[in-house]
């Protein structure tokens, strides 16, 4: 910024503020962190530009003289000067300024100016210039430009950080053998570099991260969240939870599982049976487990979560199942009804639009022990519903709640479980399990989730038939059409997709209005039915009910049927725009046909003309259906921050690494945290105490 925003006056009501408690505002308090605030960019003040030379949007070093300046009254006041050098001249303007500013332009005066150049009408101008006294030396160094706050200048800053770097001990905490090993700069050498570049230094490097001294820093970064991730996992071992082991046979209830399992029309694939495995395995011990549970959509995690909460029921403690939606959460409550009903087990219903009465009775269930499964949306962690002996807590589609939420539940069952054991004092938390159905790339996985086990199901129920994906220009709606006659001919179901249009509710819902009423005209009498976001949540279920009993043909649905929703019958899915949808989001969708043993088609129906990011990802749909290559794919064109939805990820914590591109770093730094953990706990406490002062607690989640 230029010399004017520095507040000269200040008011005599609000003391200004001392610059340390400035610093601390940004986290600065030791030598340490001034030297690890790192600069967003660079100035280059190591030279003088000709004004001859200036061109629009760069920033510029010029060095003349005042020819004239004014006082300039319309539009609005301000004031302007114009300073030349051999080379030519510069227009220069204030749109507010002090008197001594104006004192300084006075013609003759010879100033060094720095900023943005900007065209105008009569040639080139700089607003808000940085003045300085010309003639003085040339820095050596680009000059570091820091992230800052309200009223603390790039120049205190600069102070401060430089004589912290004089000043600081800075043991490095990777030994010559294992820098030179990883191939990894000095720590003192790469702050050093990233502080003070050499002019010579081309700072692009700089600037995209890409330099080896940023290289060390990002790779610090990551060892960091490395260490910080394993020890959030000692330390959760050491908490207690009620072991929920193999039931004793023999004893009344030990064949729960046996029975639901004798019940399905189909047996579990070797991949489900292994994740219940490790589940299981979790289960049986007194610390609880953090596990996530993840598979491609449509690989059966459902079944798996029913079968773990069973194994929990047995030992009579409490599971509660949460969906990030009311449509999913009902279906979950629907099927585990169906399956725990016969087997006399209480399943319970729990939503924040239930009648009151409905609600109370829900609550006493819940209280008294009464349900053994409680399903429901985010009211599960809501005030007011108590538990009576919680002992798992399953999260469905977990990257859909906010970690605060993920949090919230999870201490509930702390308190419920605490204290409500009989004959125990011991505090307990309750086993958890997330269900994720975005498959997450393996680095991200490490990073975001290095302090969960993680379980996949790597493999689909056998006899789905992979959908074959086609892409469609608008203009040939009509064809389409068709095809979905054609299809309801054969006595399939449909799908019909309208995008969710950003700006507005309104005109969102009016498309899929209007493509309801007429798909109605164009395929009568056949029978087609319309959901979205504006329908109260029986309306919607009754909607989904009568499609899911095939008393519907065709479905034309906004979003809302993006998770979870389970029809096998229906084996064609049309997405309108689906150039508006992101990459996951279509995968999911693609993912609610194929589910049974009918042939299936998803068709992606774009408008042109398409942007390249559009392209790509419907290129990659129409290449792909592995989940895992998705998801890669995705994170590649998106970054990992909209992947996971920055704000939960915790990937806010890493500042510097980029997930996308340094996956490989992660690979590594997660190698040397454990081996340095192994030998070296002194070392990884120093390590942890520079880079993650103040944000244990964030991680601790
Ligand atoms: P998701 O992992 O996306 O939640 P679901 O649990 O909804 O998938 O399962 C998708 C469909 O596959 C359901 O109709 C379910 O009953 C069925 N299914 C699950 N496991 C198997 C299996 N082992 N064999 C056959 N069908 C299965
Ligand atoms: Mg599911």
């Amino acid at each position: 910024m230029s010399a004017r925003s520095a507040p000269k006056r200040q008011s005599a009501k609000t003391p200004a503020l001392s610059l340390e408690s400035k610093f601390l505002r940004l986290g600065l308090m030791s030598a340490e962190d001034f030297v690890l605030h790192l600069p967003l960019r660079y100035e280059d003040e190591t030279q003088i530009m000709p004004i001859a030379s200036a061109r629009p949007g760069l920033m510029s070093q010029i060095e003349g003289e005042v020819v004239r300046s004014e006082i300039v009254l319309k539009p609005r006041r301000q004031l302007t000067a114009v300073l030349r050098d051999e080379s030519g001249e510069i227009h220069l303007r204030w749109l507010t300024f002090y008197p001594s500013q104006q004192a300084q332009m006075t013609p003759g005066k010879r100033w060094r100016v720095r900023g943005e150049v900007r065209g105008v009408r009569h040639g080139f101008e700089m607003v808000h210039p940085k003045v300085s006294v010309a003639g003085a030396p040339l820095s050596m160094a680009l000059t570091p430009v820091y992230p800052t706050t309200d009223g603390l200048s790039q120049a205190s800053l600069r102070k401060a950080i430089g004589s912290a770097l004089t000043t600081v001990d800075l043991c490095d905490t990777l030994s010559h053998t294992i820098r030179s090993r990883l191939g990894l700069m000095e720590l003192r050498e790469a702050l050093q570099t990233i502080h003070s570049p050499p002019a010579d230094l081309d700072p692009t490097s700089l600037l995209e991260h890409t330099h080896p001294a940023w290289t060390r820093i990002k790779f610090d970064e990551l060892l960091a969240q490395q260490l910080s991730l394993a020890a959030a996992r000692d330390q959760r071992q050491v908490r207690r939870a009620r072991p929920l082991g193999p039931v004793v046979s023999g004893k009344q209830d030990a064949s729960l599982t046996e029975r639901l399992l004798a019940s399905l029309p189909f047996a579990l694939t070797a991949a489900q049976a292994r994740v219940l495995q490790e589940i299981e395995s979790d289960l049986g011990r007194s610390f609880p487990m953090y596990r996530l549970l993840q598979g491609d959509v449509g690989s059966g995690k459902t079944i798996v979560a029913a079968l773990a909460a069973l194994r929990a029921i047995s030992h009579n403690a409490q599971v509660a199942l949460m969906a990030p939606t009311e449509l999913l959460a009902e279906q979950h409550f629907n099927k585990m009804h169906s399956w725990f009903e016969p087997l006399g087990v209480k399943v319970c219903w729990l939503a924040g639009s239930m009648p009151v009465k409905a609600k109370r009775e829900s609550l006493e269930a819940i209280r008294s022990g009464e349900a053994k499964l409680v399903v429901g949306t985010q009211a599960l962690i809501q005030e007011g519903v108590e538990f009576c002996a919680l002992g798992l807590v399953i999260v469905d589609e977990q990257h859909r709640f906010g970690v605060s939420q993920r949090l919230s539940l999870s201490r509930k069952g702390e308190d419920a479980v605490r204290g409500s054991v009989a004959g125990t004092t011991l505090d307990l938390i309750p086993h958890q399990l997330t269900m994720s159905a975005t498959p997450i790339p393996r680095t991200l996985a490490m990073t975001f989730y290095a302090d969960l086990e993680v379980s996949s199901i790597d493999e689909l129920p056998p006899g789905r038939t992979p959908v074959v994906t086609k892409l469609f220009a608008s203009d040939r709606r009509m064809d389409i059409i068709a095809h979905v006659a054609q299809a309801c001919a054969e006595g399939q179901q449909t799908y019909w997709v309208c995008p969710l249009i950003e700006e507005s509710e309104a005109l969102d819902l009016q498309n899929a209005v209007d493509t309801y009423a007429e798909l109605v005209q164009a395929l009568s009498p056949r029978r087609v039915g319309l959901v979205h976001g504006r329908l109260t949540p029986a309306e919607k279920a009754l909607v989904m009910n009568s499609f899911r009993n095939a008393e519907l043909d065709v479905l034309v649905a906004t979003t809302v049927i993006e998770v979870g929703v389970d029809v096998p019958n229906a084996s064609l899915m049309i997405i309108e725009h689906a150039e508006r949808f992101g990459l996951a989001q279509l995968h999911q969708l693609r993912g609610r046909v194929g589910r049974g043993a009918k042939r299936s088609v998803c068709v992606l129906m774009y408008q042109t003309p398409l942007s390249m990011l559009a392209r790509q990802r419907l290129r990659a749909m129409y290449e792909t259906q592995d989940g895992f290559e998705i998801a890669q794919r995705d994170l590649d064109l998106r970054g990992p921050g909209e992947l996971l939805g920055s704000r939960q990820s915790g990937l806010t914590l890493l500042k510097f690494a980029d997930l996308a591109q340094d996956g490989g770093l992660v690979v590594v730094a997660r190698e040397q945290a454990i081996v340095l953990r192994e030998t070296d706990p002194q070392t990884v406490r120093k390590h942890l105490d520079r880079w993650m002062r103040g944000k244990e607690d964030y991680l601790r989640t």
